[in-house]
């Protein structure tokens, strides 16, 4: 059966095609930044995707798709031009879109960025400092791919003195079980959260070894590459905790040494995504420590444009791309984030 949702995408989606000419035309009002944000970008077969499936946020042909509508429709933008050529100078963009990438998955390098060169778009990556150049997956992937290592049937771990059990004897146990763990593991302290992964680690007791030892992470060669080809980085923290989670000094550290990082290698960091993004995951102390390490922008992982009138340069919004969505669900996305989702 189609859902509800479906057949108003199908309604609106020739709307947002006539809403975006009009726009060019100049015949509507240019009040949103429009900031997208992916995390990678590949054609794997997801059964036997060893991290968590919700990493891959567009296959090849659909990034393509999505690059040519939004090449014909807008003015995109890094957050260095936002600054210096219009926000500084007192400008709003004119149909401005910035193309954003959460983590730093190695396949930015090899499958997102052959096609933003083809079409030549600029895009901004967002790193977790700690994991790159190591052999290291970020540590939400990390448990999942051990969950799918370990051939025991159920995973338990406490919390004070909540107990929680979950299923991982098949595929879909481990699948929901993965996703449920990693809810609870963002809810709580980080350093609580390390303490815990340690454990699950010790009990999942993972038999297989990791022979491949592949790499999901960018290294800075890659890095540098791209970011002599048009692509600009920021920070993503160090080790992608959850900020309101820590410590003031740990939160401090994740801003200010991840910015030293990238500064140091490419030489400016302008722009932060605060990790995972949501409502309860930051707040002023990080705002404030952000703008005290001379960051000009932030975003978040809110499903939302920006509008002209209430721009928070600390807390910009961001329509989130996801695997499911096809390319009339984008349009129609694009001028009404709700049906993004
Ligand atoms: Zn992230």
């Amino acid at each position: 059966m189609v859902s509800k949702k479906r057949l108003l995408i199908n309604f609106l989606s020739p709307f947002a095609l006539g809403i975006m000419s009009l726009k060019k035309r100049g015949k509507r009002e240019n009040d949103k930044l429009i900031i997208l944000a992916y995390h990678g970008i590949d054609d794997v077969d997801l059964e036997k995707y060893p991290l968590s499936n919700g990493n891959i946020t567009a296959t090849t042909d659909q990034f393509e798709a999505q690059l040519k509508l939004i090449k014909r429709n807008f003015n995109v933008l890094t957050f260095k031009k936002l600054h210096e050529e219009y926000l500084l100078e007192g400008r709003f963009p004119e149909r401005g879109l910035i193309i954003t990438f959460d983590d730093g998955y190695r396949n930015n390098y090899t499958h997102a960025f052959p096609i933003l060169k083809k079409y030549n778009l600029p895009a901004t990556i967002f790193l977790a400092t700690e994991y790159i150049d190591s052999n290291k997956k970020f540590w939400f992937d990390e448990l999942c791919f051990k969950i799918f290592q370990s051939e025991k049937e159920s995973l338990g771990f406490a919390i004070e003195d909540k107990l929680y059990s979950f299923d991982i004897s098949d595929y879909k146990a481990k699948r929901d079980s993965d996703l449920k763990v990693k809810r609870i593991l963002k809810k709580i302290s980080n350093r609580e959260r390390l303490k815990i992964l340690n454990e699950i680690y010790l009990n999942l007791e993972p038999i297989k070894v990791d022979k491949e030892q592949k790499r999901y992470v960018l290294n800075w060669d890659e890095i540098k590459e791209m970011s002599e080809n048009g692509i600009e980085f920021g920070s993503h923290a160090k080790s992608h905790p959850i900020l309101s989670k820590q410590t003031y000094n740990e939160v401090k550290n994740e801003i200010f040494d991840s910015k030293k990082d990238i500064e140091e290698r490419l030489g400016e960091c302008i722009v932060f995504s605060y990790p995972n993004g949501g409502k309860s995951d930051f707040g002023e102390r990080e705002m404030c420590l952000l703008k005290e390490a001379g960051y000009k922008y932030a975003v978040n992982y809110i499903q939302s444009n920006n509008n002209k009138a209430i721009l928070n340069y600390y807390s910009l919004n961001r329509l989130h791309v996801e695997l499911e969505v096809d390319i009339k669900q984008f349009q129609t996305g694009l001028i009404w984030p709700k049906m993004m989702f």
